[in-house]
């Protein structure tokens, strides 16, 4: 019994990693004859599994077959090529190939000293990313500012909407939260709304204004400087901009640069979502919808969308990478140790798949 229990070895990963490498490619090969969407019914599955995990080991074989007959009519083909729903979420061979030999190695990549290849590959990556994308060089980590990795373009607002939050209460005090004021269009994704409430934004401080057919679904800089100065007078605080490239529901592309100065004059901070059309912007064609992103102070697109890279990797840069360490940093005992005490930055895993609020942006040596 307990030899029956022993983890698989090296030799079994070979066997198995092979079996389970031509499972795949099987999949892809018949992709097109599933149905896109699942035909199942709610709660199906619990009639085909047994109640309890089993106590005896399965071949590797019963596992696969299991697969094929019960878990797979449970699927909606996101990689089909006849998917069109929600928005691309493409892969690639290249990229699931990645995957298994971050699985493989499995890093825990918390400061630098825990896996220095991690946080210096991240780093690295981001910065050719930025490159590609033609950011300012403001963005790039060779300065103040640095790209750092999160799971999801959701996670990416809230962690910027918390160092814009905490910037401006260490100006005005910590009592002034609920007189705090963040902007957006109506298209806006609503990542932006629940991000608000997490960072305690009272909700009618979270303005969500209407952008029509007349714009083409971007967010007037009339309108934002209009409501703007109606919240100055009665003595709120704006603080938080969030323009998009490329809205989830309409593709709308809000006008970046008049946007981002209103935003500068009024001492906001300016973050500019690309998460869903960001990627195309590396094609010289597409470049200029970013064009005016020079005065945003952090900007977010998902590799895992429309960049060939599994889900999740969300790529976020920022032009102050202290404003995300003062927010987010504590500096617990056991993750000190002498040589991150020396360094500074901002750094994350590459590798892996991030956590919410786990893998995120800190100060090498320090975590949250
Ligand atoms: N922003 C935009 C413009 C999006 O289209 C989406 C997703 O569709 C998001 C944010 C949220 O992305 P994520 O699922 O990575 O949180």
């Amino acid at each position: 019994m307990e030899n029956r229990l022993k983890p698989m070895d090296a030799e079994q990963l070979r066997e198995y990693g092979h079996k389970m490498v031509d499972f795949i490619a099987d999949y892809y090969k018949t992709i097109e004859n599933f149905p896109v969407l699942s035909q199942v019914e709610p709660g199906y599955l619990r009639n085909l599994l047994p109640d309890s995990a089993p106590n005896q080991p399965d071949s590797f074989q019963h596992v696969l077959d299991d697969i094929q007959a019960k878990i797979l009519p449970g699927v909606t083909h996101w990689q089909s090529p006849n998917y069109f729903a929600y928005y691309p979420s493409n892969s690639s061979v290249a990229g699931f190939v990645g995957e298994m030999l971050s699985a493989g190695l499995n890093i825990v990549g918390f400061s630098w000293i825990a896996s220095p290849a991690a946080t210096e590959l991240e780093m690295i990556v981001l910065d050719w990313l930025a490159k590609m994308l033609k950011l300012p060089e403001d963005f790039l980590s060779a300065g103040q500012g640095g790209g750092v990795i999160q799971g999801t373009a959701s996670e990416a607002v809230l962690v910027v909407l918390l160092a814009a939050r905490d910037k401006v209460l260490r100006r005005v005090g910590k009592d002034a939260l609920e007189k705090l004021v963040v902007y957006a269009s109506d298209q806006t994704h609503s990542s932006l709304q629940k991000a608000c409430q997490i960072a305690g934004i009272h909700p009618e401080n979270c303005r969500l204004l209407k952008a029509t057919s007349s714009t083409n679904y971007a967010l007037s800089p009339e309108f934002l400087s209009e409501t703007i100065s109606q919240d100055l007078t009665i003595g709120l605080i704006p603080f938080f901009l969030c323009a998009t490239v490329g809205t989830t529901s309409s593709t709308a592309v809000d006008p970046l640069l008049s946007l981002g100065k209103i935003a500068k004059s009024n001492g906001m901070w300016f973050h500019v979502d690309a998460a869903y059309a960001g990627s195309a912007c590396v094609c010289p064609e597409f470049r200029h919808y970013m064009d005016g992103v020079e005065v945003a102070d952090s900007f977010n697109m998902n590799a895992h969308k429309w960049f060939l890279t599994n889900f999740d990797c969300s790529a976020l840069w920022v032009k102050d990478r202290s404003a995300l360490v003062q927010a987010l940093s504590t500096n617990p005992e056991y993750l000190k140790n002498k040589i991150t005490e020396t360094m500074d930055g901002i750094t994350t895993v590459w590798l892996g798949k991030p956590a919410m609020l786990y893998k995120k942006s800190y100060q090498v040596g320090q975590t949250f």
